[in-house]
């Protein structure tokens, strides 16, 4: 085992959380690696909000598509177009935007590995990360004063060092990359709008989506049941969608965790980030920003413990995290635990979408990451109008 220099942060994982983690050490002075196995594109259907573009400096290069209008479609069959007005819902290709974001970090200064986490050591002298250098399939030993987790769903830095690490409840997301049909005639394709399809036959407890990226698009849909075929659901809505003859360049599914975790930290030289910490956003299954977000707060906890060398520093992740997050997660799952459930509820939450200030509502949510509380009265009449449906007291509408 060869001895590599120290360094103060060692980062496991080069996606959205761990990258930005890097990013921020390294512009803040910090002696930081970033370790990534490379050789896999994480399966993603790439859906981000301007305001991740925003606050996180991304290119306008890197944003394949804008998608301006979304469809809701229910099991019946009946569409809601919703459009997005002064607004998109912007599209990344993981493969450039992952990379990018680990050469961003690595112009900051942080020094890039390429390899496999394999575990922690720990002695007199500190805190060692053994990994299996990719190049020369040698194993690495890296001694750092502390670890950034941000390998990911399942991870494997959470699963043996911070507790409830190894029982993160997942759905499994699959999807299909494949070739736009452009200009292909019959097809209700529109490469600014995306579909997203609430159908038990399609999922019968998340959703089923199209999502155009430019020359591709991604098709897909997640599930909890795991006695439920991914594959066929998703053949199933390339046909309903008219999409079964485009050309299919990729084949892929990843979990996507459900619940974040109550603790971050191993309150000793371990804190999380992103899918390590199960930060998804309910409801949606958005995890870009959130990751990018996650790996912000563990750059700061981090600067704290390294300066302070308290271990309670490192809760300070979660907490920023959950100051800021915590009420758009509580509202999207009880939207989730409501309307989820059945084709009727299915029906009765894309009725919903009808509504005009439901839709902006929703777009300025989802666009800027805050619940908006400035229109008291939209609230209110989105509020009876939930509770009317929940209670069948009205029949779902149809313009
Ligand atoms: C099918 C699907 C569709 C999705 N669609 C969307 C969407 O449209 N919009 C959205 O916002 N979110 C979406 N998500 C969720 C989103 O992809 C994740 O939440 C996000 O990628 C989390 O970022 P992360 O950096 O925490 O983890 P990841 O992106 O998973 O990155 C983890 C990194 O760690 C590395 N790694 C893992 N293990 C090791 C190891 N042992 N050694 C070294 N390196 C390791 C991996 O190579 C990877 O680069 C989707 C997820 C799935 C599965």
């Amino acid at each position: 085992m060869t001895q590599t220099q120290a360094f103060d942060v060692f980062v496991v994982g080069g996606g959205p959380s761990g990258s930005t983690a890097a990013n921020d050490l390294a512009r803040n002075g910090v002696k930081v690696a970033l370790l990534d196995r490379a050789g896999r594109i994480k399966p993603c259907g790439g859906a981000v909000p301007p305001r991740m573009i925003r606050d996180f400096d991304i290119p306008d290069s890197q944003v394949v598509a804008k998608i301006t209008c979304a469809r809701m479609i229910s099991p019946t069959g009946r569409k809601v177009d919703m459009h997005i007005n002064g607004g998109f819902v912007g599209m990344v290709d993981r493969d450039r935007f992952d990379e990018f974001l680990r050469e961003r970090a690595a112009k900051s200064g942080a020094v890039r590995l390429t390899g496999t986490y394999v575990r922690l050591e720990r002695d007199d002298a500190g805190t060692h990360v053994v990994w299996r250098d990719k190049a020369s399939g040698e194993e690495m030993r890296t001694t750092a004063k502390l670890v950034i987790g941000a390998d990911g769903a399942r991870s494997q830095v959470a699963r043996e060092n911070v507790p409830g690490g190894d029982t993160i409840p997942y759905v499994i997301a699959y999807h299909e990359i494949i070739k736009a049909p452009e200009g292909k005639s019959g097809i209700d394709y529109d490469p600014t709008r995306c579909d997203v399809i609430y159908d038990g036959r399609i999922s019968p407890d998340f959703y089923g989506w199209v999502f155009p990226h430019g020359a591709h698009a991604s098709v897909g849909m997640g599930t909890g049941h795991s006695d439920f075929d991914l594959k066929d659901a998703t053949a199933a809505l390339r046909k309903a969608s008219g999409l079964e003859g485009c050309e299919t360049i990729r084949k892929e599914g990843a979990p996507i965790p459900l619940q974040p975790l109550d603790r971050w930290d191993n309150g000793r030289d371990v804190v999380l980030a992103g899918d390590a910490a199960g930060v998804v956003a309910p409801s949606s299954g958005e995890g870009i920003y959130y990751a990018m977000v996650g790996g912000e707060v563990a750059a700061k906890a981090a600067q704290a413990f390294l300066k302070s060398r308290s271990a309670a520093d490192l809760g300070m992740a979660r907490k920023l995290f959950m100051a800021d997050h915590k009420g758009v997660f509580r509202a999207l799952r009880s939207m989730q635990d409501a309307y989820y459930k059945s084709d009727m509820r299915r029906e009765r939450f894309v009725s919903l979408c009808h509504d005009k200030d439901v839709q902006s509502l929703t777009f300025e949510a989802y666009m800027n990451k805050k619940l908006v509380s400035k229109r008291p009265l939209a609230h209110l009449k989105i509020g009876l109008k939930n509770v009317a449906h929940l209670m069948g007291l009205v029949r779902p509408e149809w313009t």
